[in-house]
């Protein structure tokens, strides 16, 4: 009886040898880094965007990040050309019927994944895993939304896709052991270090990091220092790598605000507000590296501090 219970779990989702072909939504920075990874380690890929522009632009960045692993030796040529030639960029959602999973990394907004989904179920295997990269939204209301509670899972990469080493398995309630072992083993063949997180607003890293993030944001706002003076105190000081403001930038203002609002509306609780200079700074459009300006003015050769 037990045997044939695990039996018929393990059958609700694909094992990991079974996955061929990978399909990803959002060719930004996080889609086209996991379509870097996805091809490196032999999966067969499909990145889509409704922008034909992220999709030019996520192919040029990974044939240049590419070629530098080449440079390094890491990898030699005719691996960076097998990999570029397994990824098939497109708009639309029919060449995703042969994918064993997908996984979501458009925009963090909750209304745009909704309606991904929905155009995407039609067109995808039944037995197919829905994976999102969400930084913060709940997966059990996501999954709530599809026609494959079980079958949905949060793998939440963490950016730069190909140098970070974690990623979060975040469950919903819904869903099931294969699904999630599915996901663990597939971290693992895209040389991540899997770490499981429960599915609670921002899940681990970010409930811990977008707070300190937003806490230096409101440091510049209340004028306790400058952006050079922030970053360098929190590098020299706690030796962090990068500086607050700095990885703000990196990481997306407009992504920042997001997992901040979410926190705040998910946990009720006012020490998550996000702070109305990061809002105000999302609302000029001065989103950090990815739009030239943020707390940091990218233009020239080097970064330049704004406040
Ligand atoms: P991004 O702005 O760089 O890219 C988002 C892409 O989604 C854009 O190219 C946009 O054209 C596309 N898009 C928007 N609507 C779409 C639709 N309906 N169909 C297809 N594509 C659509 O953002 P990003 O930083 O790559 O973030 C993507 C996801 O990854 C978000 O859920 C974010 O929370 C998560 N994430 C981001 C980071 C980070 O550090 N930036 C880290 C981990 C997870």
């Amino acid at each position: 009886m037990t045997n044939v219970l695990l039996a018929e779990r393990t059958a609700a989702a694909p094992a990991v040898e079974t996955i061929h072909s990978i399909g990803i939504i959002g060719a930004g920075q996080m889609g086209s880094g996991i379509a870097h990874v996805s091809a490196l380690a032999g999966f067969e890929v499909r990145l889509e965007d409704v922008s034909k522009d992220a999709l030019d632009n996520a192919l040029q960045t990974i044939d240049k990040n590419l070629a530098r692993q080449v440079q390094r030796g890491r990898i030699t040529e005719d691996v960076r050309t097998a990999a570029l030639k397994r990824i098939r960029p497109n708009t639309g959602y029919s060449p995703f019927r042969d994918c064993d999973l997908v996984i979501e990394a458009a925009t963090e907004k909750e209304e745009v994944k909704r309606a991904i989904f929905k155009q995407l179920i039609p067109e995808l295997k039944p037995d197919a895993i829905i994976a999102t990269n969400t930084s913060s939204i709940s997966i059990t209301r996501l999954a709530a939304g599809t026609d494959r509670p079980s079958r949905f899972i949060g793998m939440h990469f963490m950016n730069p896709v190909p140098a970070m080493q974690l990623v979060e398995l975040i469950r919903g309630i819904a869903t099931d052991e294969a699904t999630f072992q599915t996901a663990r083993a597939l971290a693992v063949k895209l040389g991540k270090t899997p770490v499981a997180a429960e599915d609670f607003p921002a899940f681990i890293v970010n409930r811990i990091l977008l707070p300190m993030i937003n806490e230096a944001v409101y440091a510049l706002y209340e004028g306790v220092g400058s952006v050079e003076s922030i970053d360098t105190a929190m590098k020299l000081g706690a030796h962090h790598p990068m500086g607050p403001l700095e990885l703000a930038d990196f990481i997306g203002l407009d992504v920042c605000l997001a997992v901040m609002q979410v926190l705040h509306e998910g946990l009720a609780d006012s020490k998550y507000r996000p702070c109305p200079l990061l809002v105000k700074y999302v609302e000029a459009g001065w989103l950090g590296r990815k739009t030239g300006r943020g707390f940091y003015d990218y233009s020239g050769e080097k970064p330049v501090p704004t406040r």
